[in-house]
């Protein structure tokens, strides 16, 4: 089997977000088929809701899609580290894979801070893959922060 990134789709989710004013985030959740089933970016503004991450939105629409609480075999792309609070969404989602592009030494809870899925409450560890898009992953997010200065 010949492994494809979805990670330029989330790439794409990023700069969405980021024109939208928002932090340049982006996810996409993919089935065991291959078939992307639900895209979404960071809409924490849009929506006044400090919970509205990528992650979370994408894990919500693929979940009410899906019409169940767990999406088994399903593989994440996101273009950053996920925070502590996403990491224990997708930990409760008993996802498969997480793809993640730049690291986030300032909230990131997977490879720092919390470690998430290090953490021996955690009940489902997903394979995790870093560094896949970062360099684009962390100009985005260079970019849009310059802006805001
Ligand atoms: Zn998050």
């Amino acid at each position: 089997m010949v492994f494809r990134s979805y990670m330029d789709q989330a790439l794409d989710e990023a700069r969405a977000a980021a024109a939208r004013g928002e932090v340049p985030v982006g996810a996409v959740l993919v089935a065991p088929s291959g078939e992307v089933v639900a895209r979404a970016g960071n809409r924490t503004r849009e929506l006044s809701d400090p919970t509205a991450h990528a992650e979370v939105l994408a894990i919500r629409a693929a979940c009410a899609a899906a019409g169940s609480e767990r999406l088994p075999g399903h593989d994440l792309y996101v273009t950053l580290e996920p925070c502590p609070m996403c990491a224990a969404a997708l930990s409760a989602t008993r996802i498969a894979r997480i793809y993640y592009g730049a690291s986030d030494p300032k909230s990131g809870g997977v490879a720092q801070g919390p470690r998430i899925f290090s953490h021996p409450q955690c009940h489902h560890v997903p394979e995790v893959y870093d560094g896949i898009g970062a360099a684009d992953a962390e100009a985005l997010l260079k970019e849009f922060f310059a802006q805001r200065r």
